[in-house]
Order: C-alpha cells, then sequence, then structure tokens
C-alpha cells in the first residue's frame, strides 16, 4: 500500500528557502580574499543565489552540468553551493592545494562548462586556461574594483549578479539527481570524483543538525575552517541553512592569529577543522599567553580528517576549555561516517578516561552502517580490541565513482571497503588504527602506526611524528618514527623511545627515530606515507645491520610472540 505521505523531493533549494524565511538575518560572515571583511544574511545569500541561477542560464548552463569552483570559504562561494545545484547543475570544487596537473585533470575530468575562481588562482588559471578544453567560460570572483590585471577574457562575479533581478523559481525535480560533485586527494593515483545528491546532501544535514551528531543549532555561530573545496566542507554549510546557524567563513586566512581574532570577535560556538588548523592555532596563544584570559565563547570543536590525538584534545580542553567532538569519515561518505559524543554512563568518568573516549572516532551515526571483516570478508567481533578492514554502507556513502573510475567498489551486499582499518567496541565505538596499506606488520601481527604517532606527539618537544613501517629481515616489517621537533627543543632518540616505553606495548617500540625538517602532507593535510616510505627506502634499521648485537626488536619480540 503506498503511503499518503507528500512526496515533496529533499532538494538543496529548500534549504537555503527555510534559512531566508525563516533566519533571514542570522549573519554569514567572511573574510575576503581581498582582504576585507564581509557580512550578509541568509536572505541576501539566497537572493544572491537566485541571481547567479538565472547569469549561469544565460551563459549556457544547463541540467547536470558541471560548473567548477576553485575558491576559498567566502560569502561568494557559498552562493555558488546554492546557485549551481539550485538550478539543477553540479557544483565541482576543486581543491587548490592539489597539484596544478592534478587541478588540470580533475577540472577536465568533470568537463566543467563554467570555472570560477579566486583573485587569488588568477596566475594559476592563466597558466591553465589553455589546456582547460570543456571549460567555455572563466569567472573571477570579485568586483569589478578589485579584478586583477591580464584577465581580460574572464567574467567578473559581481557584474552577473548585478544584472539580474532575484525572481528566479528555483525546478522541482528528483532528489537522486547530482548536485555536487568533489574529488578525492588521489594519494595513489589519479583524485575520484565522488557525486552527490540532493537527497543524500539533505540526509547528511539532518545528522550534522542532531544532538548526538554534531549538534549544530541556530544557537551557533560556526567558525567553518574545513574548506568548501573539500567534501562540501563536510556538509556544514547546508546544515548550518537547515538549523539557521550563523557561518563565519576565514577566506584564506587561516593561520592561528587571524583564526583567534575571528573566534573572538564573531562570538564563534563552535569551530571544524583537521587537527592540524587546531595545532596552529594552539601554538598561536600559547606563544601569546595574555590571550588565554580573553575569555573566548568557543564551547566545542569538531576535529576529523586524520586522527585527533590525545594531546591535542587535553590541550583543547586545557587551554581552551573546549568539549573536542572528533569524527571520523571520508569523501565517499559525504563525510560524516562516526562521531564521537559520549554516553550517560562516561558522564560519571574521571576526564582522564572521557578523554580517553574522546579519542576513539566515534559511533556510528543512523544512516551509515559500520562493520570489520578479515581479508576473506568475514565478519569480526565488536569487542574494541579486534582490528579488520571497516566498511559502511549508507544513502550519503558513494556507489561509484564519476565516469566509472577505479570500476566496481560495493560488494555484493552493498558495503564499501573504506580502505580503514579499526576496531568497534561493545558501545560502538570505532577506533581507527590505520590505513590498510600503513598498518605495519610486524611478526605476524599489526601495530597502529596511527597509536605510535598519537603516543608520540604527546612528547613536548615533538611537534609533529609520523610512523611508517620498513622492511626487517627478521619481523617482516618494524615501525620507524620520523619526528619534527619543536623549534628550540634539544631532544634526543633516546628520550623520545623511553617516554614512549611505557606508554605503548613492548614490541610496538618503535626501532629507531629519525629526525627532520618537516613531513610530507597530502592536498588536505593528511601525511603523505607514501612518499615519507620512499624517502627512507634504504634505510637499514639499527637492529637489522650486520654489527648488530642483541636488538630492540629482539626484546620487543621476546614480547610480542610471547
Ligand atoms: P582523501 O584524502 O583520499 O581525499 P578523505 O579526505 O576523504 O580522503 O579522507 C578520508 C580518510 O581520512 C579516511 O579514510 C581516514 O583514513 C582518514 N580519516 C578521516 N577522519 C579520521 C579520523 N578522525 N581519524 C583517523 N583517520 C581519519
Amino acid at each position: 500500500m503506498r503511503a499518503l505521505m507528500q512526496e515533496r523531493q529533499l532538494l538543496i533549494s529548500t534549504l537555503i528557502d527555510h534559512a531566508a524565511l525563516n533566519h533571514p538575518t542570522v549573519e554569514i560572515v567572511s573574510r575576503t580574499c581581498e582582504g576585507a571583511e564581509h557580512r550578509t544574511d541568509y536572505k541576501t545569500v539566497r537572493s544572491r543565489a537566485l541571481k547567479l541561477a538565472k547569469a549561469l542560464i544565460k551563459l549556457g548552463v544547463k541540467d547536470g552540468d558541471r560548473v567548477g569552483s576553485l575558491a576559498w570559504n567566502t560569502h561568494r562561494h557559498l552562493e555558488l553551493y546554492y546557485a549551481v545545484p539550485g538550478m539543477g547543475a553540479v557544483l565541482n570544487t576543486v581543491n587548490p592545494r592539489l597539484f596544478a596537473e592534478q587541478i588540470e585533470y580533475v577540472i577536465n575530468h568533470a568537463q566543467d562548462n563554467v570555472l570560477f575562481f579566486d583573485i587569488t588562482f588568477a596566475e594559476l588559471i592563466t597558466e591553465l586556461r589553455p589546456r582547460l578544453l570543456s571549460t567555455a567560460t572563466f569567472v573571477v570572483m570579485t568586483d569589478r574594483a578589485h579584478k586583477p590585471p591580464g584577465l581580460d577574457n574572464c567574467l567578473c562575479y559581481e557584474d552577473l549578479i548585478e544584472a539580474e533581478e532575484d525572481d528566479y523559481q528555483w525546478p522541482q525535480f528528483e532528489e537522486t539527481r547530482a548536485s555536487s560533485l568533489c574529488y578525492t586527494s588521489g594519494t595513489t593515483g589519479n583524485p575520484k570524483g565522488v557525486l552527490y545528491s540532493h537527497r543524500s546532501t539533505v540526509l547528511h544535514s539532518f545528522t550534522a543538525c542532531s544532538m548526538d551528531g554534531l549538534q549544530l543549532s541556530s544557537q551557533d555561530s560556526v567558525l567553518l575552517i574545513v574548506p568548501l573545496f573539500h567534501v562540501n566542507a563536510w556538509g556544514v554549510p547546508y546544515a548550518s541553512a537547515m538549523c539557521g546557524a550563523k557561518l563565519v567563513l576565514p577566506g584564506p586566512w587561516l593561520d592561528g592569529q587571524s583564526l583567534f581574532n575571528l573566534l573572538r570577535a564573531e562570538r564563534c560556538s563552535v569551530s571544524i577543522g583537521v587537527p592540524t588548523v587546531w595545532l596552529g592555532l594552539l601554538k598561536f596563544i600559547e606563544e601569546n599567553p595574555h590571550l588565554i584570559s580573553e575569555k573566548l565563547t568557543l564551547a566545542r570543536v569538531l576535529v576529523g580528517g586524520s586522527a585527533a590525538p590525545r594531546a591535542l584534545i587535553e590541550r583543547l580542553h586545557h587551554i581552551l576549555g573546549v568539549t573536542t567532538i572528533h569524527a571520523w569519515g571520508m569523501s565517499e561518505t559525504s563525510p560524516l561516517g562516526t562521531i564521537g559524543n559520549l554516553l550517560p554512563k562516561h558522564r560519571s568518568l574521571p576526564l582522564d578516561e572521557q578523554i580517553t573516549i574522546r579519542a576513539k572516532q566515534g559511533r556510528p551515526i543512523y544512516g551509515v552502517e559500520v562493520h570489520i571483516a578479515d581479508e576473506q570478508g568475514e565478519r569480526l567481533p565488536r569487542d574494541g580490541k579486534t582490528a579488520g578492514h571497516l566498511k559502511v554502507r549508507g544513502p550519503w556513502v558513494a556507489s561509484g565513482y564519476f565516469r566509472g573510475e577505479g570500476g566496481e567498489v560495493l560488494d555484493a551486499d552493498g558495503w564499501f571497503a573504506t580502505g580503514d582499518v579499526a576496531s568497534i567496541d561493545e558501545d560502538g565505538y570505532v577506533q581507527i588504527t590505520d590505513r590498510s596499506k600503513d598498518v605495519i606488520k610486524s611478526g605476524g601481527e599489526w601495530i597502529s602506526s596511527i597509536d605510535l604517532e598519537n603516543a608520540a606527539i604527546a612528547h613536548h618537544a615533538v611537534q609533529e611524528a609520523a610512523v611508517i613501517g620498513l622492511a626487517h629481515s627478521r619481523w617482516q616489517e618494524r615501525p620507524l618514527l620520523v619526528v619534527v621537533a619543536r623549534p628550540g627543543i634539544e631532544v634526543t632518540s633516546e628520550q623520545i623511545l623511553a617516554f614512549l616505553s611505557p606508554r605503548v606495548a613492548k614490541w610496538w617500540l618503535p626501532d629507531d627515530v629519525v629526525f627532520v625538517k618537516e613531513l610530507p602532507h597530502t592536498a588536505t593535510g593528511k601525511l603523505q606515507k607514501v612518499q615519507l616510505r620512499e624517502q627512507f627506502k634504504t634505510f637499514v634499521f639499527s637492529s637489522d645491520r650486520p654489527e648488530a648485537a642483541p636488538t630492540r626488536s629482539d626484546v620487543n619480540a621476546a614480547t610480542n610472540n610471547g
């Protein structure tokens, strides 16, 4: 029997319509690429998005066409978030931190008809333009006064808007239609396109606004540090319109001081970013201790994208007095997959134990089913100890990549293999131990590089740490700890190993520690371990050199296999 409920489609245009009607004066504050502060509100964002949609139609954009953006977090990029999907086209947000060849690949692969770009990227676009074969129109996202020289063959964003009225009516269509296209970082091979739908985006927004989700609400002022060019900024721009939260957009200004100033001036209650962003902010505050007394209104930070080390959660708590919500996800999961909120039984635990739980990646939210499996695909127990390949399924999980890249990605039951290794405990808390390709296989057991990195980063002299598995003649692989020391602090390998010794299982202890000036990162700020393994491929562990006396591996192994 068919139900008697209205079959209104879940369209992105309904989000901005709702916000403009019910939260019309809620502010959207941006630091623009031109350096100015810009203030607008949901009503104006909608009005300008409608004008832009009309302009896009005049430029020849049709249903399903791709419109690219190469831009920072500003009000104009937010307007594109509504204008492009709203009129039935697909917004392809291109990550400017990719290499130029990858940017060219993405724009050509997506076949963007029109490309919007910030003034910061004028030179890059001039260089790439002859090779962007599908792109007929280029629009620089500024006004005429700030249009950089040499862009005569580009349109100007504000001119497009000025020329239109906001009397456009959003078209109605099926919610399963594509709305946006974001490419993965392509750490191995070319980036692959994840194609989101209106339906997946709206359903995902409900989760972001739920109490066990990201807890976004009309009470919030959100400093959105995660970029609009990566996984729809974790869906937060759409969720914010759904609940009427104020949005604060930092533009290209992501240093500790700029972020601190915005948090203070805009009385932000929540902020969202990857761990390195928080490390930058905390460093700035520690270098300017007088600022700590300036009470921030920040109550919680959402951290994800790579593991939030326990030491970071502690520092955020002790220095800023904020609660960390740790989330796991990926481009292919829109990205929210698991979210780390505490259960009632955890409330009475000492802070230390609460932080242990917060350092896990959180529990599955409704909409994303998760399980772990062994090499043969057999399900593994939810005992908090057994680690296996993490698989996910749900209405905002990808079913394949754009234009069939990567082939079939789901198994026969519709599960997507995330490429992550994790354990899941009885309460459903997922703990990511590694990416499958980064896990260290030592003497038949797995060592988690993430756990070792998190333990190392707790040492006061360690600014950043990466652990990679390298070949070992006896144990197959052993961990090498690569450290960037804090400037001005002397530290030795022995001191770091002595620090780690009581904190990790004996057989996990890295065989060697080496110091480097910096670590390689991907375009989304993750450690580039492929490159690091390449860099150290000729490294021979001290325990594996011919002259080596009884070694750390031997001592470790006695505990490992005993
Ligand atoms: P890519 O870098 O390929 O574009 P994403 O940006 O989508 O991929 O990142 C997804 C990956 O980031 C996950 O598969 C996982 O390995 C890692 N990741 C995301 N959040 C966390 C987290 N909270 N803890 C540990 N790893 C995480």
